[in-house]
């Protein structure tokens, strides 16, 4: 059994660049498979919807099924026998049901922050069963500037929050992100945090990067600094290469580092 149990990885950017073929990597794919032939778990803790994260699995391809997806960045699935996914527990409804509470709450927030975007120009807004979900700016330059006037907005709605990967973001109630959402999946699978790492690339991975659902973390060389700060400060791993490969050397360290503290534990006590 691998001393890491669940293994939470990013998708885009994290296994796989932006402007790659999207393919699992052969290193990868050889950690991948050994990590869970041993026993470990794997979840795909991303952004996308379960459509298109079964879309680019679909072109990924790697040797083995990841056992959970975690979707828009607050949302619990598990993989059934026959490869359907199902949601895990209540987790989703419920989820849900806050997203609409806050959206009740938070209406005119919305439409604030959809008129200084067609002010603005250059943003173009998302909008999902006629309610506005977030936006795609031009440029990241944008994105950081449009953001200043988003949180200048959005001060008094204490539940508003947003979670941003690269010119894409997503409106959400604070207490959802990949976070909470791999925290929720410990709790159903009984899961210690101890035996959990997380990787991921961008803003959006920094939920699950400070240690406390997952006490390993890691991220690859092409993550952007602000994830390198939070990975180091919770005395993870930062990969010297990029992407899969860089998650596989995380691996292997992780699991190394481990079996090195158990080997000196297991010398202290006999020692006493
Ligand atoms: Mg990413």
């Amino acid at each position: 059994m691998p001393n890491i149990r669940l293994l939470s990885t990013d998708f885009d950017g994290t296994l796989i660049g932006f402007d790659s073929d999207g393919r699992c990597s052969t290193e990868f794919a050889l950690a991948i498979r050994e990590y869970h032939a041993g026993g470990g778990l794997w979840a795909i803790n991303t952004g996308r919807s379960v459509e298109h994260a079964v879309q680019g699995l679909r072109r990924f391809d790697p040797p083995v099924m990841p056992d959970f997806l975690l979707t828009c960045e607050r949302e619990v699935y598990r993989r059934l026998a026959d490869g359907q996914w199902e949601a895990h527990g209540h987790w989703n409804e419920t989820c849900r049901q806050r997203h609409e509470e806050l959206y009740s709450l938070a209406e005119e927030l919305y439409t604030l922050i959809a008129a200084r975007a067609e002010k603005i120009g250059g943003i173009e807004m998302i909008w999902e069963e006629g309610r506005l979900v977030g936006f795609v700016t031009r440029t990241e330059e944008l994105m950081e500037t449009f953001l200043k006037e988003v949180d200048l907005l959005s001060a008094d709605f204490v539940d508003f929050s947003y979670q941003r990967n690269t010119v894409y973001l997503r409106f959400c109630h604070r207490d959802y992100h990949k976070g909470s959402a791999l925290g929720e999946l410990c709790r159903l699978e009984g899961m210690d945090p101890a035996r959990v790492l997380a990787a991921g690339d961008h803003y959006n991975d920094i939920p699950m990067l400070d240690g406390r659902h997952a006490r390993h973390t890691a991220c690859p060389a092409n993550a952007i600094e602000a994830v390198k700060h939070r990975v180091r400060l919770s005395g993870g791993y930062v990969a010297d290469r990029n992407y899969a490969d860089g998650i596989a050397d995380a691996l292997a360290f992780f699991e190394r580092k481990e079996a090195e503290g158990f080997r000196t534990t297991a010398s202290v006590g006999n020692v006493m």
